[in-house]
């Protein structure tokens, strides 16, 4: 058989392809069953159970960790005080990239240009990551930076062309066969077709570059509830995930002093009870400074939280998957303007905040966000009018010292004690020394937030607690491998652990969502763009799902979008069709509320409307108007009281208050 007759037969079987015979380890990626929050919590209650890890915290970074642990064939648990994804990891700029900004800085000699090398070389790796890990969720981003001819032609496109090929030197070192296009010139008239409806651009020259968009709160839970799963990759421990379960102290060995385990509490049953773990890694993000003075009080404060907001406007300013740059703002840094999910989102702020969970944005924060945008939607915009919600998150950014610095030396083989160096080594260390000294003489030594360090910190504390702190969302893969990596290779915090892998498997599989039927039947992995259209026909054609609906369920859940509507036909009867819109202005359909509840460990409304089936970011109104359905669908699923439920509907209306 031709190659082609070979795929389309692939095709044919995608939906009735029979799986009761096919390879067990490759059955698990397609068809599995995730398990509900009574059924891990049952696991993480049992007695018997000693997890090699307990994770603390359910964001991107514990996301990180946990699968990197799960999938080397470590046990662990992952606790999250309130939703998972539920904190910083959901209210980012929802950009996997490499950091145009960092490789500014880096070109001007801002800051630690070493630093900034290193983490810009992490993070064009990693960005490349998220387009392999979720194929139908993370995508290309067409980014125009506006700016006059010649600052476009010989400073943002050479500029954008060295940060490509900063980027094709990391793609070059991976097997991957994703990846993103380099930068372009644009003249007046491509921005005009690009942009029809945002004349203050038309008159400028600009540089297309790209970057990976991501939805950041689904991202998380894909990650988390792909290490839930036995098996997935052969030796892979499914981890065990609860949400709403608060870390209240640690149980320790009373002579060594050495950390044996927790005492938790679940928030939804009002019950505290233990577990047994060898470790505890804290990837509470600004809340990591809490674990830490648990386990030891005289330890000084790292965390400090950075605030920024984000503004949502109405759809129709930007075509999909595409943004605009604002380089300079007047506080010198630079502002997004993208196409997120139809809407337009723009920010970001980076303010000093004090450190809470429930955090909202400010209106200074929105007025100079509304005024750097002026620049370019100009000043007839309807700016009050077309703003639908505003919201902001606390970045966790970590306090590093000099021993943090030896011990990632040390880990990667680089010598730091001048006097054991090399005379080359010694050379090459007073460059760069001198270089930074050089930066510091042009710029001075910055202030704020916008100057501390973006890199991750791993701390290791007598007592086996591990604390994984900051970083950035594009990097919370490679933290994890390096957390995990560094546990490993330390004999004692690591002693007892029967990892199945000594390196990190993470790079090779993807999540939940991206596979098929016909790979699980035969292992051939299909064109992914032809493989997720062919499931959007199918919803259209079979279900009658309206096409853009069709869309969004692909983007949110890949091939499990089936799924989705499969349950919503089963659960849907005359008096209640479940496969339709939540919100006439929205693509999501009642069925995902169905379909989150049983699979995706939905406990309160605002799980749904916050990031499941994310409409609280897009409109707040939208939000409000949804809210009371969700709960009606959600009291019928989980049997709640008529005063139950009035109690869930009050306070689930009342946490939007941090949306603005
Ligand atoms: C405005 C903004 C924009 C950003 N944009 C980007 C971007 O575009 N790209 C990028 O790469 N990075 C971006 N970042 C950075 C990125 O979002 C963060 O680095 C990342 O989300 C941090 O994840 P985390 O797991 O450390 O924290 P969190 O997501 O906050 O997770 C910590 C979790 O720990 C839980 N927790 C705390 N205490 C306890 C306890 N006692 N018991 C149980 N659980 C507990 C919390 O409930 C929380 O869910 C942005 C950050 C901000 C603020």
């Amino acid at each position: 058989m031709k190659n082609d007759d070979v795929v389309a037969a692939l095709l044919r079987r995608e939906f009735d392809g029979d799986l009761s015979k096919a390879d067990p380890q490759l059955r698990v990626k397609y068809d599995f069953k995730l398990k509900t929050r009574e059924e891990h919590m049952k696991e993480i209650q049992d007695p018997k159970q000693e997890y090699d890890m307990l994770i603390v915290g359910g964001g991107a970074n514990g996301a990180g960790v946990a699968l990197e642990a799960a999938s080397r064939g470590l046990k662990c648990a992952v606790i999250d005080s309130y939703d998972f994804a539920s904190g910083t990891s959901s209210r980012s700029t929802k950009m996997a990239h490499g950091g145009i900004r960092y490789f500014e800085q880096m070109m001007k000699l801002e800051g630690d240009p070493f630093e900034n090398f290193d983490l810009l070389k992490e993070t064009l790796h990693e960005r490349n990551y998220f387009l392999m890990a979720a194929p139908y969720q993370n995508k290309q981003l067409k980014l125009l930076i506006p700016s006059t001819f010649w600052n476009s032609l010989f400073v943002y496109f050479p500029g954008c062309l060295a940060y490509h090929l900063m980027y094709l030197k990391q793609l070059m070192g991976s097997n991957y066969d994703v990846g993103v296009d380099g930068p372009s010139l644009a003249f007046k008239n491509k921005i005009r077709s690009l942009y029809p409806d945002i004349k203050n651009i038309h008159k400028l020259s600009g540089v297309l570059m790209h970057e990976t968009q991501m939805m950041d709160g689904r991202m998380n839970l894909n990650a988390l509830l792909t290490s839930s799963i036995e098996g997935f990759i052969p030796g892979m421990k499914g981890a065990n995930l609860a949400n709403y379960v608060e870390f209240r102290d640690y149980i320790k060995n009373a002579q060594t002093g050495k950390i044996e385990g927790a005492v938790l509490f679940d928030k939804l049953k009002q019950k505290e009870f233990k577990v047994r773990s060898k470790l505890v890694v804290n990837c509470a993000g600004i809340h990591a400074d809490e674990l830490r003075l648990k386990d030891n009080p005289s330890t000084f404060q790292r965390i400090i939280g950075a605030k920024g907001t984000h503004l949502i406007f109405k759809k129709g300013m930007l075509p999909q998957d595409q943004g605009i740059i604002i380089p300079k703002t007047k506080d010198g840094r630079l502002i997004f303007i993208l196409n997120y999910l139809g809407q337009t989102m723009v920010g970001t702020t980076d303010e000093k905040s004090p450190i809470t969970h429930h955090v909202q944005p400010d209106q200074t924060e929105i007025d100079f966000i509304i005024s750097e945008l002026k620049q370019v939607f100009g000043d007839d915009y309807d700016y009050q009018g077309n703003l639908e919600s505003a919201w902001a998150g606390i970045r966790p950014l970590v306090k590093e010292t000099d021993e943090d610095r030896k011990l990632k030396a040390e880990f990667l083989g680089i010598e730091t004690d001048p006097t054991r160096m090399s005379i080359l080594q010694k050379a090459s260390h007073n460059a760069k020394r001198s270089l930074i000294w050089f930066g510091t003489k042009i710029h001075g030594t910055k202030e704020g937030t916008a100057a501390i360090s973006r890199n991750h910190v791993i701390e290791f504390s007598p007592s086996g607690l591990v604390s994984v702190m900051g970083g950035k969302w594009t990097t919370f893969r490679k933290i994890g491998e390096e957390a995990v990596d560094m546990i490993l290779r330390d004999k004692a915090l690591s002693n007892g652990f029967e990892p199945k892998y000594k390196e990190s498997q993470t790079l090779n599989f993807a999540y939940i969502g991206s596979y098929s039927r016909a790979f699980a039947l035969f292992g051939i992995k299909q064109n992914q763009i032809q493989l997720f259209e062919q499931y959007e026909d199918h919803l259209v054609f079979n279900y009658d799902i309206p096409r853009e609906c069709a869309k969004s369920l692909i983007h949110s859940y890949g091939t499990l979008a089936l799924k989705v509507v499969q349950t919503g036909d089963q659960a849907s009867t005359k008096q209640r069709k479940l496969n339709e819109r939540l919100h006439p202005e929205f693509p999501f359909l009642k069925s995902e509320i169905i379909y989150a509840i049983k699979n995706e460990m939905v406990e309160k409304p605002n799980d749904i409307v916050c990031r499941r089936v994310p409409i609280g970011v897009l409109s707040k109104q939208a939000a409000v108007q949804v809210m009371p359905e969700v709960v009606e669908i959600m009291a019928k699923e989980k049997r709640w009281s008529n005063s139950q439920k009035k109690q869930e509907l009050e306070e689930a209306l009342a946490n939007l208050q941090f949306i603005k």
